[in-house]
C-alpha cells in the first residue's frame, strides 16, 4: 500500500538510487535528515520549495508573509524532529520584472521568521528569470541531548495525539501566519518517550500514513475526538467539519506517539502550553479505521470525503 502519487513515486525512485554514507543518519523518508554532529548533538537539514502559482499567490498573501511561511515550513519540519533550528540557506528565482523590492519584501518575511527562532541567514543563491518567484529554504537544526525522533519508531498499542487543532487552515489564512511547534516538541520530548512524530502539512488523513508505512503499523483513529479547528465554520454539518479537520493540511500541527503509560502522564500533566489531544492508537496490522459516530468504518489512504472515501 505505498503512496502512489507521482511526487511520491518519483521520491522513491530517489531514494533507491542514493548512496549511503554512515554519517548520513537518517536520510530520504523523514521530515529531515539527520547527519552526524558533535558530542552526542546531529545535525537536522530539511528543505522546501515554494512556487508563485503553486503554494502561494502574491495576489492572495504579501511577499511579507509568503517570506515567513517558506522559512517557518521548515521550522516545522525541524520541530518534527524535536531540534533546535540553528542556519538557513536560501535559494530564490525571481521574476524579472519585479526583482529587488519583491526580494526585499519576502526577506523582510523571512528575517522576521529566522529572528523569532533565532535562526541565522548563513548562504544561499540569487538568479532571476521570466517565470515566477520560486524561494527554497534549507534549513538545518540540532538534535536536543535526546536525539531526533523519526517517523519510524511507533509501535502497535502507541496511543497517537495531535497538538492543537485542525482543518480551516488554508481558508483563514493561518496557513501563513501559523507558528511552528518548536518549543511543544522540545518540552514533549524532554517529559516522555516520543516513539515517533511528524508535522501536519497535507493534512491528518494524508500524513498518518507517512509515519504508518514508515513505523510498520497500523491506525485505529477516533473521529470524534480530532480536534477541529475554530477556522472551520461551525454551521457546517459534523461530518464535512471532521472532513476539513482530516483533509485540509497546512495544520503544521505535531502528530505523535508515545507509549500507553507515556500517554496518561501527558494528559494528566500536559507538559506543553499548546492543547494535546489523543485521537487513537497504533494497531499491528496494517488496516487504518476511524471511528465516526461510534461506527468504525477504513480510513482510505490520502484522504477521507464524508460520502465518497468510506468503506
Ligand atoms: P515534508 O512534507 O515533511 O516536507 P516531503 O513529503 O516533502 O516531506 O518529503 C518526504 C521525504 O522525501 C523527505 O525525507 C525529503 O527530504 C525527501 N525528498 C523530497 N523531495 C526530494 C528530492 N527531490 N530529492 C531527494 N529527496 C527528496
Ligand atoms: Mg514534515
Amino acid at each position: 500500500m505505498a503512496d502512489e502519487r507521482p511526487e511520491f513515486a518519483l521520491i522513491e525512485w530517489i531514494r533507491r538510487r542514493t548512496v549511503t554514507r554512515p554519517e548520513v543518519l537518517i536520510g530520504i523518508g523523514d521530515d529531515a535528515s539527520v547527519l552526524q554532529g558533535p558530542q552526542g548533538r546531529n545535525w537536522i537539514t530539511t528543505v522546501d520549495v515554494l512556487t508563485e502559482g503553486v503554494h502561494f499567490d502574491l495576489a492572495a498573501a504579501s511577499p511579507e508573509l509568503v517570506g515567513r511561511k517558506a522559512m517557518n515550513a521548515n521550522v516545522s519540519d525541524i520541530a518534527a524532529m524535536a531540534g533546535e533550528p540553528v542556519a538557513a540557506f536560501i535559494g530564490i528565482v525571481l521574476p524579472r520584472s519585479r526583482g529587488r523590492l519583491l526580494a526585499e519584501a519576502i526577506y523582510a518575511g523571512l528575517f522576521d521568521a529566522a529572528r523569532q527562532w533565532n535562526v541565522t541567514l548563513a548562504g544561499g543563491d540569487t538568479n532571476s528569470w521570466d517565470g515566477p518567484l520560486v524561494i527554497s529554504v534549507t534549513l538545518m537544526g540540532l538534535t536536543t541531548g535526546q536525539g531526533a525522533v523519526t517517523r519510524s519508531g511507533g509501535k502497535p498499542g502507541d496511543w497517537l495525539f495531535v497538538t492543537g487543532a485542525l482543518g480551516g487552515s488554508l481558508m483563514s489564512g493561518r496557513h501563513l501566519t501559523f507558528t511552528p511547534r518548536v518549543n511543544e516538541a522540545i518540552a514533549l520530548h524532554r517529559s516522555v518517550s516520543l516513539t515517533s512524530m511528524l508535522d501536519i502539512s497535507d493534512g491528518l488523513a494524508s500524513d498518518l500514513f507517512h509515519l504508518l508505512d514508515e513505523s510498520h503499523v497500523g491506525a485505529r483513529l477516533d473521529g470524534d475526538a480530532v480536534p477541529i479547528h475554530e477556522d472551520v465554520p461551525s454551521a457546517l454539518p459534523a461530518d464535512v467539519r471532521l472532513g476539513r479537520a482530516l483533509n485540509d493540511g497546512e495544520d503544521f500541527e505535531l502528530l505523535f506517539t508515545v507509549s500507553p503509560d507515556d500517554g496518561v502522564r501527558l494528559l494528566r500533566e500536559s507538559p506543553c502550553g499548546t492543547p494535546l489531544t489523543k485521537i487513537g492508537e497504533l494497531t499491528n496490522d496494517r488496516n487504518v479505521s476511524l471511528r465516526v459516530h461510534g461506527e468504525w468504518r477504513t480510513l482510505a489512504r490520502g484522504g477521507w470525503t464524508h460520502s465518497l472515501d468510506v468503506g
